[in-house]
């Protein structure tokens, strides 16, 4: 028997009109490209959205259609978010960092008819342009007065909406339909077009919004910094508009000073990023010597959550919770809510706890299976791949013709994790980064936690080495924090002292600078590229287990040296 209940839509246009009749004076506020802050309501924003939409389909953009948007966070983009969904098209965010063969790669791919972007990707966008196949309209991200020359021609956002109506008769159409594509990194092969659909956005949307996901409250003023090319900001355009937070985008001031500077402005209580973004802020504000004075809450995933930036936010009164997903998520899968009086306990016996991954969201799935298939049991112990599936979780990805999930319906994260009996998630490593040393695995996140909470360590990596007797071993590298001179074998020490002997690393290097990917996380394969003719000391002829952090130096080809990447420190040099 079918229940009696209406065939209602679940449309991101719910959400917009939510916001509206609900929120209609809550403030979104911008640090604009142009320089300045640009302040305004909901309802300011829903006239606008409306604009847009107006502007869009005088253009000829219909339902199916793609429109890609390469744009820092800013209001202009939130309103372009809801616009080109809730005209039944769909809002290809792209990531302007990930270089122009996969950029172009990407939008042809997406056969994006429209490119939006903001005036710090021209030079980008005007060196994609002749190889852009689908794309007929350009327009920049500005008013007619920033516009500025270019060898493209591109019309201006403000005017391309000024004058548009204020009200838009929004369509209904079915739940399924796309709404919005993100491709994932690429870090490798090609990139692949993850689709999500009206239904599994507004599912994560709600979910996400729980207090025992990232748990943001009606007074909180919330800052995404993850970008909203970075799945969809991990869907915080959406989720704060359900919940009526005032929202702050921080536009193209991503360094430690200009999101300090914002946070402090606009009293942001909440914010949200990758784990190299609260690094940064973190270096800034100890450097500077300052503290927070409004942010409570910072929510932080993308990569493992360092010990160094739960104990150091602690300092500044911010709670650091945890999040796990991926872009083919949409892309939370859990979150690591702290249980009823956590607060009350020191922070060393909190720090375990909020280093693992969390549990699932509502409606998401997990299982680990063993390198043959077998289903293995959730005890904390037995680590295996981590499975998923869910109304949010993609069935396959954009105009590809592989299939990718498992015969009985699951997605394969590439993530090898552990689950306990209470659905505690704690990820070990990606499968292709952990290094798998005579016949056992090391997590590569253990021996990076370990040297990060190093003072001063500012970055640190961990890949495998070949090794001729135990297969691998793993090889740390680290970035120190400007100005530090650690002894590199005092580093190694430290590190060891805090893991069983297996996991220690065979040596330690000192780079410039860990190359960080697209969306702000170490880079692994460039790493091992820098490092694809380091021998590990025990290897090196004459054998012995010197360690020097400048015996690979000579190792390393002089070419790279001038592609700006590491590079290796000598010591006194
Ligand atoms: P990409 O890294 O290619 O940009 P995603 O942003 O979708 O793609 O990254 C998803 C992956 O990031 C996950 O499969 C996992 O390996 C890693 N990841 C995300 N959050 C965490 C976390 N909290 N702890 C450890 N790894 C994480």
């Amino acid at each position: 028997m079918q229940g009696l209940m209406m065939d209602y839509p679940l449309l991101i246009k719910g959400i917009m009109q939510h916001a509206l009749r609900t929120f209609p004076e809550q403030e979104v506020v911008t640090r604009l490209v142009e320089g300045g802050i640009h302040r305004y309501t909901y309802a300011d924003s829903y006239k606008r959205m409306c604009q847009a939409a107006h502007a869009l389909q005088d253009m000829g953009v219909k339902k199916g259609d793609r429109v890609a948007v390469m744009g820092w966070n800013t209001h202009r983009q939130l309103e372009l978010y809801y616009a080109i969904s809730c005209i039944g098209a769909i809002c290809h965010t792209i990531n302007p960092r990930l270089g122009p063969e996969n950029a172009n790669y990407v939008i042809n791919h997406a056969g994006d008819s429209v490119l939006f972007y903001d005036t710090t990707f021209q030079p980008l966008v005007e060196a994609l342009a002749p190889g852009l196949k689908t794309v007929k309209k350009y327009i920049v991200l500005t008013d007619a007065a920033n516009n500025p020359k270019s060898k493209i021609k591109a019309e201006a956002y403000e005017e391309m909406i000024a004058g548009k109506p204020e009200a838009f008769d929004w369509p209904d159409f079915d739940e399924n339909t796309a709404s919005a594509m993100c491709y994932t990194s690429g870090t490798t092969g090609k990139p692949k077009g993850v689709l999500y659909s009206h239904r599994s956005t507004v599912i994560q949307a709600m979910v996400t919004s729980l207090p025992t996901s990232f748990g943001a409250e009606l007074s909180d003023v919330v800052l995404p910094v993850v970008p909203m090319f970075h799945v969809n900001a991990w869907n915080v355009p959406y989720s704060a508009l359900m919940g009526g937070m005032k929202l702050v985008f921080p536009g193209p001031g991503l360094d430690g000073a200009s999101l300090y500077e914002l946070m402090e402005a606009e009293k942001v209580t909440y914010a949200l990023g990758v784990p190299t973004v609260w690094l940064n802020l973190l270096n800034y504000i100890e450097g500077e010597g300052k503290t927070f004075s409004s942010l409570k809450y910072s929510l932080i995933g993308g990569s493992a959550l360092p010990e160094k930036i739960i104990r150091g936010y602690d300092k500044h009164g911010v709670r650091c919770r945890q999040g796990w997903g991926m872009t083919e998520m949409s892309p939370t899968g859990t979150t690591n809510f702290e249980p009823v009086g956590f607060y009350d306990q020191p922070i060393d016996e909190r720090i375990p706890y909020q280093l693992k991954q969390g549990k699932a969201l509502p409606y998401v799935d997990m299982r680990i299976v063993s390198d043959e298939g077998k289903i293995l049991p959730h005890d904390g112990s037995e680590s295996g791949h981590l499975q998923v599936r869910g109304p949010s979780v993609l069935k396959a990805y954009y105009n590809h013709d592989k299939d990718i999930l498992t015969p009985d319906g699951w997605f394969d994260t590439g993530d090898v994790a552990t689950i306990d009996e209470t659905g505690m998630l704690l990820i070990t490593d990606r499968a292709k980064d952990v290094i798998k040393s005579g016949g056992e695995w090391i997590s590569t996140i253990d021996i990076e936690n370990a040297a990060l909470s190093h003072e001063a360590v500012a970055q640190a990596a961990v890949i495998g080495m070949p090794h001729p007797k135990w297969d691998e071993r793993p090889l740390l590298i680290v970035e120190l924090v400007p100005g530090a001179d650690a002894d590199p074998q005092q580093i190694l020490q430290f590190v060891k002292d805090q893991l069983s002997k297996i996991s220690w690393p065979d040596d330690i290097q000192v780079v410039d600078e860990i190359p960080l990917g697209a969306t702000g996380k170490v880079l692994k394969t460039k790493l091992r590229e820098m490092f694809k003719d380091y021998v590990l000391p025990d290897l090196r002829e004459g054998g012995g287990t010197t360690t020097s952090a400048s015996a690979a130096v000579t190792e390393v080809e002089p070419d790279k040296k001038k592609s700006g990447f590491p590079f290796l420190r000598r010591k006194g040099k």
